[in-house]
């Protein structure tokens, strides 16, 4: 897996005081998206394992971890998300994880690395359907708590 970057002070991409990592690699190519540039997996830079250290040592004094892109759940992230994600719960059972992908909840549901996050913001963005609601970028998203899933 590749990112293009992360913030260790981010207070737009979830509740309080977050780490926000955005992963490239995303297939749902919606018209308008602000991140076009990074829709190719192989852009960005690779994932190591250090970075993942850094990251992980970064989120202590934050409220939680925010994931987004690109698409975590692109299939080809899966892996590197599902492994942060186990990391980040091992180390931080209290805090919380959110994710945000284009594939709707249904597609993604069954997807055993979902017992690690908390709060899933899913579906494409649709331009031409604004949202006021926080945390997403078009009406259609829906900000789905897992633990009422589960
Ligand atoms: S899912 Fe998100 S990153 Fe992917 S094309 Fe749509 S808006 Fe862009």
């Amino acid at each position: 897996m590749n990112y293009d970057r992360y913030y260790t002070c981010d207070v737009v991409n979830g509740e309080g005081l977050r780490v926000t990592l955005f992963v490239t690699g995303c297939t749902h190519a919606c018209p308008g998206c602000y991140n076009e540039s990074i829709w190719n997996r192989r852009s960005g830079k690779p994932f190591t394992d250090e970075v993942r250290q850094r990251l992980l040592e970064e989120c202590r004094d934050h409220d939680g971890l925010s994931l987004s892109g690109g698409d975590p759940l692109l299939p080809a992230n899966r892996p590197a998300i599902a492994e942060l994600c186990r990391l980040f719960k091992q180390q931080y059972p209290d805090k919380d994880i959110w994710l945000w992908t284009g594939y709707l909840f249904e597609e993604v549901r069954h997807l055993e690395m979902l017992r690690d996050v908390d709060v899933l913001i899913d579906g494409r963005y649709l331009q031409d359907q604004p949202t006021t609601q926080p945390w997403r970028g078009s009406d259609n998203q829906r900000l789905i708590r897992l633990a009422s899933h589960r």
